[in-house]
């Protein structure tokens, strides 16, 4: 594996591939890694010539600062574990490198509805500083596939957007959400999480699969008031939102048919955790 730490170096080592026809796989991250990561950097691997593994803490999506000054990082350890990997190339840009005009003139989005919902609702600005790191970066390393995680559901949604808005020939592949043994969402940052906050962690998972299977055709808000209920026993939650899988917009009376995810976002001491699971449409009702 290859480690470039400058955009243009980068471009150069990338321009000689697609040059000699191979196409490039891309795994944009802000480090910390686990075991969600490397399956990214896997099935990358399994699709593309050369898979290409970014980690770079970017401030402009953090819009609380102590998130940011507390985002674990720990680059040894994730250059061994991409060692191990199908990743070629790791990129460690500085933030002069991928902001090289600073950080005051920053370009806007337009994300519709999906950025006053959820993550948008609650994390102002973030999906802006989402897009504004994933455009630089996809402008640097021009792949082919870009995968991403499913446990980051809204994420997707947005860059979809924003890959559609700049017509950016680019296929974004949602992954699979890894979990721990007790259903955990793997996360860089559960390693914050005390030992009572991590043996507390995993019910936001069973919180979901009950919910998940208490949803049925009709009025889902009493299923939805009792998770935030539970949920509020132990975390601080920001929202349990039942939404159309596509759009994200809410469902609360679901036809049965529009296919569903159900999100949770909360805190557990100062650390917020997400988390969502999908509810298909009941077989035998008219796709559309
Ligand atoms: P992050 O380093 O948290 O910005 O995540 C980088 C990429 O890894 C994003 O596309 C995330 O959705 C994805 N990712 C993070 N955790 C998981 C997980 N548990 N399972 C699958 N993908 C994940």
């Amino acid at each position: 594996m290859i480690i470039i730490k400058q955009a243009a170096l980068l471009q150069e080592f990338i321009q000689r591939q697609t040059a000699s026809g191979k196409q490039i796989g891309f795994i944009p991250t802000m480090g910390a890694l686990h075991p969600g990561h490397l399956n990214l950097v896997r099935i990358s691997g399994q699709k593309c010539d050369i898979t290409v593994c970014s980690i770079f803490v970017n401030p402009t999506q953090f819009n609380d600062p102590g998130d940011f000054t507390k985002y674990p990082q720990r680059i040894e350890k994730d250059i061994f574990l991409l060692e191990k990997s199908t990743a070629d190339v790791l990129f460690i840009p500085s933030v002069k490198e991928v902001y090289p005009d600073g950080l005051d003139k920053l370009e806007n989005y337009d994300l519709g509805a999906l950025e006053q919902l959820m993550e948008g609702k609650f994390r102002p600005g973030h999906f802006q500083g989402v897009c504004q790191v994933m455009n630089r970066l996809l402008r640097m390393v021009r792949p082919a596939m870009v995968f991403m995680g499913s446990k980051d559901y809204q994420q997707c949604l947005v860059v979809s957007k924003m890959l559609e808005s700049l017509d950016f020939k680019v296929i974004l592949e949602r992954c699979p959400t890894v979990r721990e043994t007790d259903g955990l969402a793997m996360s860089s940052r559960n390693l914050r999480l005390t030992a009572g906050q991590r043996a507390t962690a995993p019910f936001i998972y069973q919180l979901l699969i009950n919910a998940a299977i208490a949803i049925t055709p009709g009025n889902n808000g009493p299923v939805l008031a009792a998770a935030i209920r539970k949920l509020s026993l132990q975390f601080k939650p920001d929202y349990v939102e039942l939404a159309d899988a596509r759009t994200l917009e809410p469902v609360q009376v679901w036809d049965g048919i529009t296919p569903l995810v159900l999100l949770v976002a909360a805190y557990l001491g100062d650390v917020r955790l997400i988390d969502n699971v999908q509810i298909p449409s009941i077989p035998g009702k008219t796709e559309y």
